[in-house]
């Protein structure tokens, strides 16, 4: 199996429609994950099934047994997340706030905390008709989501390992989100834009990129709203030896099929539709050299 993530320095970029196109265009058997859990949204193009859901179990938190409590406020004082309060009733702890470092079991004197595990999100499996999607959704205000990034993947691995290609639609930027998506992928596609920020933000995408070592391959979407610095983009792929494959121009025909919930490539002829279906078969050339990584 090959795995290969769609991926941007920053949101805003066309990921998501891109990654939604190539799971119709990709001629190999495919598995998908949605990985960018904070904003998942690749459901909104393929019209998934649900065929199950399960809990996802975040880091545990603290939880006081009131009636063991005996109102010391040792566990305020010491909490350095600012997680327990006195509410002038009982100590409690606010779940989305808590760390999860159990300082407050230890310095209890009356043996009331305990850590618990609490759910943090969710995992889908879903049919669509390019293939299973593996998706999820973060409570809103929980944190871990490069744990939560992990545990698509691996189910989409371990689900349907037997599939060509495992095509990730990742998040933006560069935090732990990002690297949970990267770690042991085969490639990358970056899709940036032109801009300075696009260009800024492609720079410190690469930078980490390099720290995992997958093929690395970049699209310029929306290139024709400032082709100077779509220029610059691909003079710094050139001097960085990176395969700039996708050079895709604006086209309402994007704002409709995103309007409509389908694909661009589903929607008929249009500009945007042929730089896609070009970048495509540059891409098939570039996977054509990706191993399989342990
Ligand atoms: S586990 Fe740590 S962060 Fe959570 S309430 Fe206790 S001291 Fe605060
Ligand atoms: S440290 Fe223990 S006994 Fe003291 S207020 Fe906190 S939970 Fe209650």
């Amino acid at each position: 199996m090959i795995r290969l993530a769609v991926i941007s320095g920053k949101g805003g970029t066309g990921k998501t429609m891109i990654t939604a196109a190539l799971a119709q265009l990709l001629p190999m058997s495919l598995v998908l994950a949605d990985c960018d859990v904070d904003a998942a949204n690749l459901e909104l193009l393929l019209s998934p099934t649900l065929i199950r859901k399960e809990p996802f179990m975040g880091m545990k938190a603290a939880c006081i047994d009131q009636a063991l409590c005996v109102q010391c406020g040792e566990c305020e004082a010491h909490c350095r997340f600012e997680s327990i309060e006195y509410d002038g009733d009982a100590y409690r702890v606010s779940p989305l706030r808590c760390e999860g470092c159990a300082v407050c079991v230890h310095v209890c004197p009356a043996g009331a905390i305990t850590m618990q595990p609490r759910q943090t999100g969710e995992i889908m499996y879903s049919e669509t008709e390019w293939g299973h999607l593996v998706h999820a959704r973060l409570v809103p205000g929980a944190g871990n989501s490069g744990l939560l990034v992990n545990e698509v993947k691996k189910t989409a691995m371990r689900l349907d390992g037997d599939r060509d290609l495992l095509l990730i639609d990742g998040p933006p930027g560069t935090g732990c989100p990002l690297i949970s998506t990267i770690s042991g992928v085969d490639a990358v596609l970056i899709v940036t834009e032109p801009s300075v920020s696009g260009l800024h933000d492609l720079k410190r995408v690469v930078t980490v990129c390099r720290q995992f070592g997958p093929r690395i391959m970049v699209a310029v979407n929306r290139f024709d709203l400032d082709s100077s610095l779509a220029d610059s983009i691909q003079r710094w792929c050139d001097e960085k030896d990176i395969s700039l494959i996708g050079l895709i121009p604006f086209d309402h025909a994007v704002i409709d099929s995103v309007r409509k919930g389908i694909p661009v490539t589903r929607a008929g002829p249009s500009p945007a539709v042929h730089a896609i279906r070009e970048m495509e078969s540059r891409l098939e050339q570039e996977l054509a050299g990706c191993g399989t990584r342990g």
